[in-house]
């Protein structure tokens, strides 16, 4: 199998850990995202993979062979740095084929992924420029030209769109992802960029402060997070977190409370945890203007246009919890009523910070209630 394992990997610079006990197993021909807050660690974690760093404890696999003391000329990958470097007295053909030259690839090939090349990234027309003539996105598209052109089984890529513009990042995405599904190599990609990664990831393994927190599918990451971290780093405006306790059958958020339903009771009781986190998304609450059952109270401090939508910034008993909604008719100082959506909640223990909900499978759950009649 074509595949890239970490086994127990740590890296230190000194006394300080930077990555931490990390496992993780990169499958043949996906696209993994190594997304999280910048310093998390995921740089130093594909530098490890590309042979450019020392690996401090445990075992680093690649197709099955230890890794660990193999240089990286010898290690079958391609490389986008983010901060890329040309040579500067080469042109743009000549930068995306040196590295073709000195491996002695036939010239008819050459020109072949040479063309592919400077088709995807858009680079007609620029094949005799200097780098110094080029502007930066352009630079940038001519690093990825230079390691699309290698054909290798892993391709390492950390920040590639990073200095494009919003408009042609949206469409270098799109490219990525389409020369991807035809050679179908293992793509590794580093980003801080959520959006970039939802769009772009098989899977996305989120790090903060060297640690995994969470490696699964983006629709996973984002209905299903596996602790508070996770919660809060995905999606935007974040998820609403609250402490709450619970009792009887009962959310209480400060002097306010509403009900949960039989699944999320008989969840809480199996977890026996004691003190929870309330996670809910801004898009998963309903707001109203007269009060109905089952409403918890707020008042507006300020509305935010998002163009397709309005933030509604709420006070709760105190806290803050932002609410999105299509509707544009909501004002400073009125008071709100709302509901969280009971099926998108997400309850995490206070002591761990973990989901009580995962890993298991929301919906094995509520089928194993289902036919246990608790419901
Ligand atoms: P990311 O790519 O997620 O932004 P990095 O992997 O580059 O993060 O860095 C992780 C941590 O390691 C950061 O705190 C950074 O300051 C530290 N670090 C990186 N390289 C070195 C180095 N050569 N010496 C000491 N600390 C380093
Ligand atoms: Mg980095």
């Amino acid at each position: 199998m074509k595949e890239i394992r970490f086994e127990n990997v740590g890296k230190s610079y000194g006394k300080t850990e930077v990555v931490k006990n990390l496992n993780l197993t990169i499958k043949q021909g996906e696209r993994l995202i190594l997304l999280g807050p910048s310093g998390c660690g995921k740089s130093t974690t594909l530098r490890m993979i590309a042979g450019l760093e020392d690996i401090t404890s445990g075992d680093l696999y690649m197709n099955g062979r230890r890794i660990n003391d193999i240089p990286s000329g010898k290690r079958d990958i391609a490389m986008v740095f983010q901060n890329y470097a040309l040579y500067p007295h080469m042109n743009v053909i000549e930068n995306i084929t040196y590295g073709l030259k000195v491996q002695k690839v036939p010239k008819d090939e050459i020109n072949i992924r040479l063309n592919a090349a400077l088709e995807m990234l858009q680079l007609k027309g620029y094949e005799n420029r200097l780098p110094k003539d080029l502007s930066g996105g352009q630079r940038q598209r001519v690093a990825l030209a230079r390691a699309v052109v290698k054909k290798c089984d892993f391709f390492l890529l950390d920040e590639p769109l990073s200095n494009l513009d919003a408009q042609l990042r949206i469409s270098a995405r799109k490219e990525l992802v389409k020369i991807h599904e035809m050679y179908k190599q293992t793509i590794v990609y580093v980003t801080h960029d959520q959006i970039e990664a939802m769009t772009m990831g098989d899977r996305i393994a989120l790090m903060d402060q060297g640690q995994l927190q969470m490696l699964d599918t983006p629709e996973n990451v984002y209905n299903r997070p596996a602790n508070i971290f996770t919660a809060k780093f995905i999606g935007s405006p974040p998820t609403n977190l609250f402490d709450i306790v619970y009792h009887d059958g009962d959310v209480i958020i400060g002097q306010q409370k509403f009900q949960l339903n039989h699944m999320w009771i008989h969840y809480i009781h199996q977890s026996g945890v004691e003190k929870f986190v309330l996670g809910i998304r801004p898009e998963h609450i309903e707001i109203y203007k007269t009060p109905q059952r089952q409403l918890l109270t707020g008042t507006v401090k300020y509305v935010e246009n998002q163009g397709n939508s309005y933030c509604i910034y709420i006070d709760l008993e105190g806290e803050e919890l932002i609410v999105v909604n299509k509707d544009k008719n909501w004002y400073p100082g009125e008071k709100v009523f709302i509901r969280p959506m009971i099926d998108h909640i997400h309850l995490f223990d206070q002591e761990t910070t973990n989901s009580i909900g995962y890993p298991k499978d929301l919906t094995t759950l509520k089928q194993q209630v289902k036919e246990n009649n608790i419901i």
